[in-house]
């Protein structure tokens, strides 16, 4: 019996485009076709409500809720900055952290200049954060399929620099040498990243799937 899947199709739960590309860049290269919620017309559902405490939480109930709304297999994704220095904030509240901005671009630049004022006072060498990705399956009928979890480590910069990804990339130090996640390629940040990680991982069990099936 042959590993290789099945051409699949998969809707990513999400309204950013950004995480759309990431995740499709590792699923397409296993026949698995993913699409966004504009793709699939149903870019006007409601949005659930997001009230989980934790990343795993939240991201049931978007691959559930969704799954359910468009009677489609849909995987969600739920992410964010775990400050080391902050408690582990801004944690499952890194979308809306500083509560400013309408736009994604605008709350993004809000979110980074709170980031920066938090840390202030903080040096250098205390500036530990990682980014959190938790991913979640969900077949048609809501039945959750598969869950995993990848994490990203790095610190956070002094400035933000780079024009690449979105969100707290331009100030996510990725290496020795200061390089930002807002610097490094898509492959490169998908090679390293929690999003990466997390959809790695949802491959490997996707593969499980279709070779048992
Ligand atoms: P979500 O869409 O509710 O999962 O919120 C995720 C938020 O966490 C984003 O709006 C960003 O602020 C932050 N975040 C998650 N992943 C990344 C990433 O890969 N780069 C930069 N920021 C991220």
């Amino acid at each position: 019996m042959s590993n290789t899947p099945k051409t699949t199709e998969i809707v990513v739960a999400t309204g950013n485009p950004h995480k759309v590309e990431e995740i499709r860049e590792i699923l397409a290269a296993m026949g698995v076709r993913v699409l966004a919620l504009t793709d699939v017309g149903v870019a006007d559902i409601p949005e659930p409500e997001e009230d989980g405490v934790t990343f795993e939480q939240n991201a049931r109930i978007k691959a559930t809720q969704y799954a359910r709304a468009i009677n489609r297999m849909v995987l969600a994704d739920d992410s964010g900055l775990a400050v080391d220095a902050l408690g582990g904030a801004p944690g499952v509240f890194s979308a809306r952290w500083s509560g400013l901005g309408v736009t994604r671009e605008e709350r993004d630049n809000a979110n980074n200049e709170k980031l920066l004022t938090e840390l202030a006072s903080i040096s250098v060498g205390q500036r530990g954060a990682r980014f959190v990705c938790a991913m979640c399956l969900a077949a048609a009928d809501g039945k959750v399929v598969a869950e995993t979890i990848g994490e990203f480590h790095g610190s956070i910069g002094m400035a933000a620099r780079g024009l690449n990804g979105f969100g707290y990339d331009p100030l996510f130090v990725v290496d020795d040498s200061g390089r930002r996640s807002a610097e490094l390629t898509s492959a490169e940040k998908n090679e390293r990243s929690h999003r990466g990680a997390a959809t790695r991982a949802m491959a490997n069990v996707l593969a499980t799937l279709h070779s048992v099936s």
